[in-house]
């Protein structure tokens, strides 16, 4: 029988990206909101670990399924790091989106210096048999730019400009972005234990 890897996110975005990263997939792969309706994981960590570890093993606790979380956000070396593992709840808007953040984040660079460097960091979790998981992290460099640029990604891919490619992470081919981005380095990183483990 296959077995099932479970993904502990409900954000598409990372759903789409981690099922690329992973092909060719020799086992079958779902993701939370195929198998619970109801589980809200609070992301009261104070780091990216902390927080990946939560999603990931409250999943596994809840399915026994192997499960794979991962815990991302944006630093901005302007804004101190901010908004870093924040970066989902980064607008005082209520029901903020994606949009919303974006034009937050870029009001509050408005008349700092650029340019604006930053980074996204990525933490992934596999929860092991028996309780235990690896972690494994990711990070990749670029640039906010004031003008959004693109449609590919999602969250603040439109305004994250990677200079080696010269375009925005939203510019970027899928095939490209899930080789150079912070959740393709942290989630390569486990690649080949996944795969052995799920199947073996
Ligand atoms: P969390 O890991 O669910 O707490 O949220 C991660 C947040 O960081 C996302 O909702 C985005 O706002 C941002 N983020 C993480 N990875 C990416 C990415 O690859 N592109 C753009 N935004 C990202």
């Amino acid at each position: 029988m296959q077995k099932i890897l479970l993904l502990a996110t409900r954000n598409q975005g990372k759903i789409d990206e981690i099922k690329a990263i992973l092909a060719p997939l020799e086992f079958k792969l779902i993701s939370a909101q195929e198998i619970i309706q109801d589980l809200t994981v609070p992301e009261t960590g104070q780091t990216y670990a902390e927080n990946a570890r939560l999603k990931a093993l409250a999943y596994f606790n809840e399915t026994g399924y192997v499960s794979l979380a991962d815990d991302s956000g944006l630093e901005v070396d302007a804004l101190g790091g901010a908004p870093g593992i924040y970066s989902a709840r980064f607008s005082p808007k209520a029901n903020a989106d994606d949009a919303d953040r974006r034009a937050y984040l870029l009001s509050q660079l408005a008349g700092k210096p650029d340019p604006w460097h930053a980074h996204f960091h990525c933490t992934a979790v596999l929860t092991l048999p028996g309780g235990e998981y690896i972690e494994t992290h990711g990070r990749c460099e670029g640039i906010i730019i004031p003008q959004e640029r693109g449609s590919g990604g999602f969250g603040y891919d439109p305004i994250f400009y990677v200079p080696a490619f010269q375009a925005t992470m939203a510019e970027l081919p899928a095939e490209v972005k899930n080789k150079i981005s912070h959740r393709a380095k942290a989630i390569s990183a486990m690649k080949a234990r996944i795969k052995k483990l799920m199947t073996t």
